[in-house]
């Protein structure tokens, strides 16, 4: 025996550390600099180029062997801390996102020891995983009997909803049979504002990208409810079989909302499934201004919506909400050998994999629940009225200030502008603008991205941030103005 457990003891490894105060003191600074780093965001750049040597530090191959983790931690102080994206810092306002807090970061911290898998099973982590679906569900209204699953984001809620939207309209065992027995192809329908995932959601469902009308927009940017009606009844037609209307509530280039009652419906009229993407504007059913915004919602069959955008929660949390929870389960739920359930203990308890596509699962629900619980549901809906109001301030700057236009009605908090002097063409008002847009985030000062409404190219600034404040907006348009006046003055318009 004797030689067999010397054996054992000079192999047996394992990653917890030897000397627990060394990682007590790391886990300290981490957490000491993380306070300050977040405390202090106002006080540094909101972005800057990275030097190549920090580049290249996150280029050389895997390490075979380690180094003390105090090492590994001040190599990200000086080689990642420095250059983040940005979008904790009050001028963050590109694309759409939310600026994160630091309970959600303790809430992932906390996740991450636990460990736990939420793939299913009998323990703490499934009940909050379970009770910030329905949390979220009480929220927007939407009935307690309906199902839902916490995901990566919106993209992959609106996959899940517009997968059992699918699934339903078949009229066909799809999941045996596929894409390929179906009696007539299934059209969903869109408007021309529709987000890029539910393209990628068709394609990847095998439906194809034609399956995805894009339904005019109307001068607001809203769905267009007449020509919907009429691409519908042409469909039918030809034979083809329309299956779902994706009304979004929050478009991502201006805000708009597409009128979700006379969609409901229609969808009721016509018999169709209604799926809401409501990635930007679900949540705007708990503020006590915006909720007016989107009466209706709560009629859908299926809604997407995304805790890290309006509720700042970090990086990643989306969450599919199904009213037929039924229909949800029958779309993913499968049982093999080794995941049956037991009577009792860990695998008694229900199986959250069966409502998408994960099999394993992150405790993304901890970080929601834990900012939730410490604000409030009534506060994060004052934040997003506050968001509007900042977003109409803003409007009303651009209305006041000489050379700058607004480009689209502001409804929630995206705001479309340029600067235009006048006397120039539109391909010299989009190299203008985008001059500007990359001179204020190189210079650390602001972030604003960029699109093109109605055939105009704009400044895009989506204010979703609760660190925002008017004065960061006043900043916003003297930069905008200064750049503009200098870059007129300058060549470097003259590109090719
Ligand atoms: C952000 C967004 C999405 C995609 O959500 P992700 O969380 O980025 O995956 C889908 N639809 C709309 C309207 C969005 O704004």
């Amino acid at each position: 025996m004797e030689p067999i457990a010397t054996e054992m003891r000079k192999i047996e490894e394992t990653l917890d550390p030897a000397d627990w105060d060394m990682l007590r003191d790391v886990a300290r600074r981490v957490v000491d600099d993380a306070v300050d780093y977040t405390r202090d965001v106002r006080k540094r750049p909101l972005w800057q180029n990275m030097p190549p040597a920090a580049r290249a530090r996150f280029r050389t191959p895997a390490p075979q062997d380690g180094r003390p983790l105090s090492a590994v931690y001040d190599d990200l102080v000086k080689n990642m801390l420095p250059y983040p994206m940005g979008n904790i810092h009050p001028r963050f306002w590109m694309w759409y996102m939310g600026s994160s807090n630091f309970t959600g970061a303790l809430g992932d911290f906390l996740a991450a020891i636990l460990g736990s898998n939420l793939g299913g099973g009998d323990h703490a982590a499934a009940e909050i995983d379970k009770q910030v679906v329905n949390w979220l569900k009480e929220m927007i209204g939407y009935p307690a009997t309906a199902s839902g699953n916490l995901v990566s984001g919106g993209s992959m809620a609106n996959l899940i909803g517009l997968t059992v939207a699918r699934n339903q309209m078949s009229g066909i065992d799809l999941r045996e049979l596929g894409v390929g027995a179906l009696k007539a192809p299934l059209r969903f329908y869109g408007s021309d504002q529709i987000h890029s995932c539910h393209q990628i959601a068709v394609e990847a469902m095998g439906l194809g990208n034609r399956a995805l009308r894009r339904v005019p927009s109307d001068e607001a940017c809203r769905m267009d409810v007449a020509a919907l009606r009429g691409a519908i009844a042409k469909d039918r037609v030809a034979g083809l079989k329309p299956a779902c209307v994706i009304a979004t509530a929050g478009t991502v280039n201006t805000g708009a909302i597409d009128d979700l009652e006379a969609i409901a419906d229609l969808c009721a009229d016509e018999g169709l499934w209604l799926h809401v993407d409501g990635c930007i504007g679900a949540l705007l059913a708990i503020a006590p201004g915006g909720k007016a915004l989107v009466r209706g919602i709560a009629r859908a069959d299926s809604i997407a919506l995304d805790p890290h955008k309006w509720l700042h929660a970090p990086f990643e949390v989306g969450c599919a909400l199904v009213r037929d929870a039924r229909a949800h389960h029958g779309s993913f739920a499968l049982t093999p050998a080794y995941l049956e359930n037991a009577p009792r203990g860990i695998a008694s308890g229900e199986w959250l994999h069966d409502f998408g596509l994960q099999t394993s699962r992150g405790f993304r629900a901890l970080k929601v629940w834990m900012a939730l619980e410490e604000h409030g549901v009534a506060k994060f809906g004052r934040l997003i009225d506050q968001d509007l109001a900042h977003a109409r301030y803003l409007a009303e700057r651009i209305a006041a200030t000489p050379d700058l236009r607004l480009l689209a009605p502001v409804t929630i908090n995206i705001v479309c502008f340029r600067y235009d002097p006048g006397g120039l063409s539109e391909l010299e008002l989009k190299r203008l603008n985008t001059e500007i847009m990359v001179r204020m985030q190189e210079t650390g000062v602001a972030a604003v991205s960029d699109t093109t409404v109605r055939g105009s190219h704009c400044l895009r600034a989506a204010i979703a941030n609760h660190r925002t404040t008017r004065t960061e907006l006043d900043v916003l348009i003297d930069h905008v103005t200064a750049h503009g006046k200098a870059l007129l003055a300058a060549p470097v318009l003259d590109g090719p």
